[in-house]
């Protein structure tokens, strides 16, 4: 049928498309207000979900009512009145118990007895409704006003008819509940069967699994009083069904860009010399570890297929150096590289500590950030364009419109905390025969289940070691009311010749969180004015270079700040790190906010002052810190604690733009990336008419992907 024919389906105008307006009680009025929310057909209206069900077959009685409740009432008129508002009329009705409790003793003082219905808008004819001693049905969310419940605009029910079990939809202003509803009913009954499914029936039928559109109409149509216990939300049965589908489409898309992406080939670049001469160029030797991702990247750049690569590693294990070999090998090539950093002050450094390297070999280093002025970023841009610089570091700014390279090889992603960007690198890509290389360094570990899921079309290359001579830091839990102690710790540390990092979860401090502001402060005031500095973003770029700068040289010994500190930051004399209500922060943020320290091969602390007392989860978390150094089983813990979010640093339905699915459900992410890989498999290109719904998904995803990543 028109479901399995999904290439032809395109073509047959579907019953989804039709306009709003074309549903029962829809005027052209209120068909605008849907449009210009993105409800503009019929098939949009299948996607706006109620919120909660109500159950009008059994109304709340009047002296159960609470604010905040959204329910039904029936109650006997006592009084109606109308009053005057603007040049309109008001109506105030108040209703009674429809039957006095059985026993008024059994009420207490604090009980209602009335229920206020207001209308500040009354259309004419309204009042005529409530006669006084009339027994009336309203539906509406309960507030208080001066200890009397009362609803505003509620719904008149039909007090004869026999209640059901009813959707309550998100409030659209300017739009009546019970027109919508029906609007919303009627376009169930005539499109959800129409609903293409991204997962082929052949693979449905295998797998049992129901169609969408059967999932659609579960939750739109509450039958039963299952549907009160669980409501539309997650709880919902069908609610997995649509996050299967969620997650599919997302699998597809991540996979499929890798074979849409291909099409013109990557250029191919020799590793010798270069790879060579630039392991060489480095003032210490590199691992076995490092040796071999650099071995497994510079065979990737030999080949004309696209590189995408994931390196991964704990923090401090030296995957800047692994980065910058596979530039010069690029470079060597003839081709430039670019590398994207997640902050400018990161890109900065970067710049910083690159250079001495960057020099030896002969690589003409750039930095191209937001902040750069007209003139500097004019001339940039201008390099980039003529080939006269052979790796650029910046930030996001990298990935504007303008920017042209002349010839780019490889993008290198450092610190990737959100997802998108990889996916959405066109730096030159697009005027140029050919892609550039990718290869994506993640800030902290993943889970390797997790990295397959999340990155499953790039190739990942772990480092599983570090430099030798490190010390890892002596991690410990200390109650924040101990001040005495934490400055006595600090004032030891750099009465060693060490610095010390002191961070906090905000920049100025509110009721419950503590800021850099105060905390500076106090460290001023112990330590001295000019020996303490700041950094948080939104400081100046100058002022925090400079500030920086001082930091390294010693200048300042205390530096407080925000996270910006967290990513990277490499300043080798730290060896003391205090973190501000660490019970704040996700495990996988303190094990990289601790990586800053001890990196000179030095005895090195990292204090985790917290507020006390602390919850069980963050107890888990702190002291799973003190006892482990290993950034892969602590990911481990800090995914089944807190789930991917946090690992990554993004809110669940932010940057990753899920609906329905909780990427913590690992078993239904491995499901949707089976499917995903049984369509591919077949049909890498989605272009057999089975997978026609599954292409134009696809491409919609990517379109509002690219908008997400502007807009976040
Ligand atoms: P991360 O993997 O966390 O990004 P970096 O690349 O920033 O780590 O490296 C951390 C520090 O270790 C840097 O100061 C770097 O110069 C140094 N480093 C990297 N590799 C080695 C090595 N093989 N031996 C000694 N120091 C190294
Ligand atoms: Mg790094």
């Amino acid at each position: 049928g028109a479901d399995d024919g999904g290439g032809g389906a395109q073509h047959v105008p579907s019953l989804l498309d039709h306009d709003v307006a074309t549903l029962p009680g829809i005027g052209e009025k209120s068909a605008a207000i849907l449009r210009k929310r993105g409800h503009e057909t019929v098939g949009d209206l299948l996607w706006l979900l109620p919120k909660q069900y109500v159950d009008q077959r059994h109304p709340t009685p009047i002296h159960a009512l609470e604010p905040g409740m959204y329910c039904v009432v029936s109650g006997r008129v006592r009084t109606v009145r109308r009053f005057p508002r603007g040049r309109t009329m008001g109506l105030d009705v108040r209703l009674e118990p429809e039957h006095p409790p059985d026993d008024e003793a059994a009420l207490t003082a604090g009980d209602r007895a009335e229920l206020k219905l207001v209308w500040f808008q009354a259309p004419p004819g309204l009042a005529r409704r409530f006669e006084t001693g009339r027994v009336v049905r309203v539906a509406g969310e309960v507030s208080e006003f001066r200890g009397t419940a009362s609803m505003t605009h509620p719904e008149l029910l039909d007090a004869d008819a026999p209640g059901s079990i009813e959707p309550r939809y998100p409030e659209i202003p300017g739009l009546r509940r019970k027109p919508l509803r029906r609007a919303v009913r009627a376009a169930v009954d005539r499109a959800a069967a129409e609903v293409p499914d991204l997962i082929p029936s052949a693979i449905r039928d295998e797998l049992g699994l129901g169609a969408v559109g059967a999932a659609l109409r579960a939750i739109h149509v509450p039958t039963d009083d299952d549907s009160l216990e669980h409501g539309p939300g997650a709880e919902h049965p069908a609610q997995e069904r649509l996050a299967l589908e969620e997650l599919v489409l997302w699998e597809l898309a991540l996979r499929s860009r890798r074979t849409k992406e291909d099409t013109g080939g990557a250029r191919p670049f020799d590793a010798e010399p270069h790879t060579t001469r630039a392991r060489e160029a480095f003032s210490f030797a590199l691992t076995a570890a490092q040796r071999a991702a650099i071995e497994r990247l510079a065979a990737g750049l030999q080949s004309t297929e696209p590189m995408r690569c994931l390196l991964q590693g704990d923090v401090g294990c030296g995957k800047t150096a692994v980065a910058l070999v596979a530039c010069a090998q690029v470079v060597g090539g003839g081709a430039q590289a670019a590398l994207l950093a997640p902050t400018e002050l990161l890109a900065e450094q970067h710049v910083e500590s690159l250079r001495p390297v960057a020099e030896r070999l002969g690589l003409r280093i750039g930095l191209f950030t937001g902040s750069l002025s007209k003139d500097q970023r004019r001339s940039m841009l201008d390099r980039m364009a003529t080939g006269a610089v052979d790796l650029v570091i910046g930030t996001h700014a990298l990935l504007s419109g303008e920017i042209r390279f002349s010839k780019l090889g490889l993008v290198v992603v450092d610190e990737q905390h959100r997802f998108g960007v990889a996916q959405r690198l066109r730096l030159g890509g697009r005027d140029s025969q050919h892609q550039p290389h990718l290869l994506v360094m993640t800030a902290t570990p993943i889970p390797r289940s997790l990295a397959l899921v999340l990155y499953s079309g790039l190739d990942l290359i772990t480092i599983d070691q570090k430099p030798p001579g490190r010390l890892s830091p002596t991690t410990r839990m200390l109650s924040r009311g101990r001040r005495d102690s934490i400055h006595r710790q600090i004032a030891r540390a750099v009465e060693a010749g060490g610095r010390a990092f002191v961070v906090c979860p905000a920049i100025t401090t509110t009721d419950d969180v503590v800021g850099v502001s105060t905390v500076a402060e106090e460290m001023a005031a112990r330590f001295g004015e000019d020996r303490v500095g700041i950094v948080h973003g939104q400081l100046s770029t100058d002022a925090r270079r400079q500030t920086m700068r001082r930091f390294a040289e010693g200048e300042l010994c205390v530096l407080v700040g925000t996270t910006v500190i967290e990513v990277g930051v490499d300043v080798r004399a730290a060896n003391l790190i205090v973190v501000e209500q660490a019970e704040r922060f996700g495990l996988a943020q303190l094990h990289q906010l601790r990586g800053r320290v001890g990196r000179d091969g030095q005895k090195s602390a990292c204090i985790l002052a917290h507020d006390a007392p602390l919850t069980d989860d963050a107890e888990v978390r702190l002291e799973a810190l003190c006892q482990s150094d290993d950034g892969f089983a602590l990911a481990e813990t800090d995914l089944e604690l807190r789930g991917p979010g946090h690992l990554f640093g993004y809110r669940q339905s932010g940057a990753s733009g899920l609906r329905f699915a909780d990427l913590r459900d690992m078993a239904l992410l491995e499901r949707a990336g089976a499917i995903a890989s049984q369509i591919l498999a077949t049909d890498p290109k989605l272009t057999l008419p089975e997978h026609a719904p599954a292409r134009t998904a696809v491409t919609r995803w990517e379109r509002f992907a690219a908008v997400r990543e502007e807009a976040g």
